[in-house]
């Protein structure tokens, strides 16, 4: 590990001053942040550590009530206290849902909301220094092209990158159309839909969000959606604890008298990016909630898949996990 300096932050302003140096990082949870580093993936010179600025101002921890009938999760609220806060379970299911499908009941009660929307590709090449990898070293090419692809995306990919976007929070965060809340180093307050928040690879898959250096989040606001309380996420992985997807599905749907009248769909282990499917939303709206209108809605979603190799087996995969989400959130 190289060697930084500490910062401890105690207040949103003079995070974002120290965070406004080159090569700075913000310190959260740290459950990501701390394995690159080890790993010499992630070098800053300045860690600004911003766990104290919830002393300052302790809704950036907290899960807050909104006026709409929305919630405000706290950038640095954890996992687990969103996860089993009660407003939660009850109007998003499957937010709470997808927050304890993921990682360990440790990291869990560490990571917080703004960590967890920019964690990073597990794709095995971009954690190992020793091999070429566009989104680590821009440039150097991408060692998955030719390599093991067996958990790579299929949705989003590019000729430069087709790493898998690993956090589940965040395919609930686009079904729900949810809103980034960011500071920018200038102090200003800005907010960003969620669906824009994380970009495509294209040519660029270093660059993986649209934020600009020293931006911090402060909180996700959820908007109030009645018929989120109807809603699932439902993972699919090796092994039935501590994995990571290899396709996932969170739904939401409004069925009246058998009949699909709105819906939300975004698919997670396949997408360079949490992938919400409008395609498979226009399917279903003013169709029967029948086996039938699912599978259209899966073929649709899957329309643009493109397999390489060993992670052809997720076409297949997602369709059947999208169909099974629907099924289950419709009974
Ligand atoms: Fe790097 Fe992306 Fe290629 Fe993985 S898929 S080696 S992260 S460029």
């Amino acid at each position: 590990m190289n060697a930084f300096d500490y910062v401890a932050a105690s207040d949103v302003g003079s995070a974002l001053r120290s965070g406004s140096a080159a090569r700075s990082r913000y310190l959260a949870g740290g459950t990501t942040l701390l394995d690159l580093m080890k790993l010499g993936v992630e070098q800053p010179t300045v860690v600004v550590d911003v766990n104290g600025l919830a002393t300052a101002d302790p809704s950036l921890a907290r899960v807050v009530e909104l006026p709409d009938g929305g919630l405000r999760l706290g950038g640095l609220a954890r996992m687990s206290d969103v996860a089993w806060d009660p407003r939660v379970r009850d109007r998003y299911p499957f937010v709470s849902q997808s927050l304890l499908l993921a990682a360990s009941g440790q990291l869990r009660n560490m990571a917080t909301m703004g960590g967890n929307v920019l964690q990073r590709t597990r794709c095995p090449y971009f954690r190992d220094t020793a091999t070429p990898c566009n989104k680590r070293e821009p440039g150097t090419g991408c060692s998955a092209l030719h390599g093991i692809t067996r958990t790579h995306a299929i949705l989003g990919t590019s000729e430069h990158c087709i790493a898998t976007h690993p956090s589940d929070l965040a395919v609930a965060l686009a079904a729900l159309d949810a809103t980034l809340r960011v500071r920018g180093t200038s102090g200003s307050e800005r907010t960003i839909q969620f669906t824009h928040f994380h970009l495509l690879p294209d040519a660029h898959p270093d660059r993986e969000t649209v934020l600009e250096h020293g931006d911090l989040i402060t909180a996700i606001d959820l908007p109030a959606l009645p018929f989120a309380r109807h809603s699932l996420y439902l993972k699919v992985r090796d092994r039935a604890s501590y994995a990571f997807a290899l396709a996932s599905a969170a739904v939401a749907l409004d069925v009246q008298g058998g009949m699909v009248r709105d819906s939300r769909i975004a698919l997670g282990g396949v997408g360079t990016r949490p992938w919400r499917s409008p395609e498979a939303e226009r399917v279903l709206v003013g169709q029967p909630a029948t086996h039938a209108t699912f599978e259209s809605a899966a073929n649709a979603a899957l329309a643009g898949a493109q397999p390489r190799g060993q992670n052809a087996f997720k076409v297949e995969l997602a369709k059947r996990t999208l169909v099974r989400t629907l099924t289950e959130v419709a009974a």
